[in-house]
């Protein structure tokens, strides 16, 4: 056998859980190794994210480009070069994933190239190509991620995409077949679309984007339609697809009816599954549920004391801020600090159009617990910046508690809701109220005054609104 190397602090996965937790433990004494199997950033800096937002935004700066006309913009002939579009997002992923290198050697993390594998709760195998090695640790932290599920009978090639092939073609579809309308499939079927192809989604729920407020996902569904290069099925069950010579044909049912449509590309989301099947984990005893998402407490502690698991292998939303989040609290709990999970004030983010934001409660679910609350809305048409920047389209809505005015959640559909949702975590964070966010002057004219705006319609004293 191979002599162990010995470390405090192991994390399996450079992904925006593993990294961060590394650079925190770092930062608080420990020595810490980090063993990575692809490349540094995980999924959301190469393929997830970051690539993605790359092309949204070249997608929406040719659109803009073509559909300024309200401005008195007249542009004819925009044309997109594809291939320096993949060249700008490669740019934008190359920069970053150098960025964490520097990062976790500037905080002194060993960086270990290879796969992990656990031998028992205190050491894991590193595998290479040709070679082994044994790690001895005190306590490690899994961030191991997820994958795109593969549904039966649409095996994905070179023209059944998952995210990841739809991020890198190099090529705009003519047309493109989309089997669900969450979050990422809206994202990469908006992208193609403000590109030029056609996008035809099918998704089995009632509506796209299911987790958020009716009222916001119609808005992304009115836009979409209003292109004119896109279909939308809801209801409708994807039933199998054939490939042709150079394209798909994709049968679905709506409403009991069977219907075809051929495309260049078939894109694949419908949800990811947790990297916890080939790591050994059955042999250490850590608790996984029956979809393999591994049990931890509100330390991030698994049912083994001295391993940690964070991000898209525990329970909650696949997202990349909340296992950054929960990085933070396992390094911390690691060095004996009393840190703790509160999920509340963790947003969820669509880069739709409008984009669409939410943290906290929405007015169901807390009226579902029990909790008498208020809610107050704030249009974005009646907000200087945005009738300024010709984006009108969308809402601002508070939800804080009857009784005391707390700032319990909020959901914007609107252009930088992305952006805007931040201060809103923070009032949650904080414990502040309506009237704190009321009495806060933001700048004029700014979109952050629909914050303020809202929170005065809360405690019923609006300027801007009757
Ligand atoms: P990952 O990022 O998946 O990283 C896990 C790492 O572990 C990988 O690098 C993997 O190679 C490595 N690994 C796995 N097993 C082993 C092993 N045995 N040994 C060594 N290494 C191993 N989230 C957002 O918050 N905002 C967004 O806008 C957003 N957009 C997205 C768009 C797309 C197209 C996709 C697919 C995802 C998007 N996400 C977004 C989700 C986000 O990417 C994930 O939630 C996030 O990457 C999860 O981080 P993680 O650290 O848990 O795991």
């Amino acid at each position: 056998g191979d002599f162990p190397i010995e470390t405090d602090t192991l994390v399996i996965g450079a992904g925006p859980g593993g990294y961060v937790a590394a650079i925190r433990a770092a930062q608080l004494g420990q020595k810490v190794t980090i063993v990575e199997r692809g490349n540094l950033g995980g999924v959301c800096l190469n393929v997830g994210c970051i690539p993605s937002k790359a092309l949204i935004a070249a997608g929406h700066r040719f659109e803009h480009a073509k559909h300024s006309e309200d401005m008195g913009i007249i542009a004819e002939n925009v044309k997109v070069d594809f291939t320096k579009v993949q060249e700008f997002k490669a740019g934008v992923v190359k920069k970053l994933v150098g960025g964490v290198e520097g990062l976790l050697k500037g905080n002194k993390v060993e960086i270990v190239r290879g796969e992990a594998y656990f031998v028992d709760s205190e050491s894991i195998k590193v595998m290479d190509d040709n070679s082994s090695q044994t790690y001895k640790f005190k306590n490690a932290i899994i961030a191991t991620g997820s994958r795109p599920i593969e549904i039966p009978g649409f095996k994905y090639s070179k023209r059944v995409l998952d995210s990841t092939g739809a991020l890198s073609l190099n090529e705009i579809p003519k047309k493109i077949v989309v089997i669900g309308a969450g979050y990422i499939g809206t994202e990469l079927g908006t992208a193609y679309a403000n590109f030029g192809s056609e996008v035809v989604f099918i998704e089995a729920m009632d509506e796209i984007l299911m987790g958020f407020e009716k009222q916001m996902s119609s808005l992304v569904k009115r836009n979409l339609k209003k292109k004119g290069n896109v279909e939308i099925h809801t209801k409708a069950k994807a039933k199998s697809v054939e490939e042709t010579e150079n394209g798909v044909k994709v049968t679905f049912e709506v409403k009991g009816e069977e219907q075809t449509v051929e495309a260049d590309y078939l894109l694949v989301t419908v949800g990811r599954r947790a990297n916890t099947d080939e790591l050994g984990l059955e042999q250490v005893g850590v608790e996984m549920s029956d979809r393999g998402v591994i049990k931890i407490d509100k330390q991030c502690r698994t049912s083994v004391s001295n391993i940690f698991a964070i991000g898209d292998i525990v329970e909650g939303p696949p997202l990349a801020h909340k296992a950054s989040y929960e990085g933070k609290i396992a390094a911390e709990v690691i060095a004996g600090e009393n840190a703790e999970i509160d999920y509340l004030g963790i947003p969820a983010v669509v880069f739709s159009e409008p984009e669409l934001a939410s943290v906290g409660y929405t007015e169901a679910q807390a009226k579902e617990e029990g909790l008498e609350v208020v809610a107050a809305k704030f249009p974005f048409a009646a907000n200087g910046r945005a009738l300024s920047l010709n984006q009108t389209d969308g809402f601002l809505k508070l939800v804080t508690r009857k009784e005391d005015g707390l700032v319990i959640g909020a959901q914007i559909a609107g252009a930088a809701a992305s952006d805007m949702i931040s201060e809103l975590s923070l009032a949650i964070e904080a414990g502040m109220t309506a009237e704190d966010i009321a009495m806060t002057i933001h700048a004029h004219p700014t979109l952050g005054e629909i914050t303020m705006e809202a929170a005065e319609v809360a405690i019923g004293s609006p300027i801007h609104i009757v």
